[in-house]
């Protein structure tokens, strides 16, 4: 299936619509997701037009993966959690909701998580907490 160029990570991507960036490099952008299924749920996401992990390149997925990297141990040093969840669906079958390649890293033991993409945060706590995560980047 082609790349839609209108979905929502693509609009963040170029800017068209605002994230809570917490991490940023040439080939990555991780911000928060604002329907966390936990406190510090992260998205990363490649700049690559990848719509599932069977359409990105090896190395660029290896920058995807550094940055998954990264951003767990931030998220570990910030938030002070044990565990951290790092959850990938492929494919609308699968669950994925947004056509364009993504890792959720969420800070929790997977039976304590609320639904996915389920209920809107409370905006001013995902900010602060995307500022406490962008200060151990
Ligand atoms: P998936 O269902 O795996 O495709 O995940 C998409 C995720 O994107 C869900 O967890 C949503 O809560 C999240 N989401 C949707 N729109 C936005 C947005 N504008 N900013 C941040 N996260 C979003």
């Amino acid at each position: 299936m082609s790349y839609d160029d209108n979905n929502i990570f693509a609009k963040i991507l170029r800017g068209d619509i605002p994230s809570f960036k917490v991490y940023e490099d040439d080939y990555t952008l991780a911000f928060m997701d604002i329907m966390p299924q936990a406190d510090g749920h992260t998205l990363v996401i490649p700049k690559f037009k990848a719509e599932t992990l069977l359409d990105i390149p090896a190395d660029e997925l290896i920058h995807t993966m550094t940055t998954v990297q990264k951003v767990m141990s931030a998220l570990k040093s910030t938030l002070g959690v044990e565990g951290v969840v790092l959850m990938q669906l492929n494919g609308e079958a699968a669950g994925q909701t947004v056509p364009h390649l993504h890792f959720h890293l969420i800070p929790e033991h997977l039976r304590k998580l609320k639904g996915h993409g389920a209920e809107q945060g409370d905006m001013e706590k995902i900010k602060a907490l995307a500022q406490k995560i962008s200060s151990a980047l």
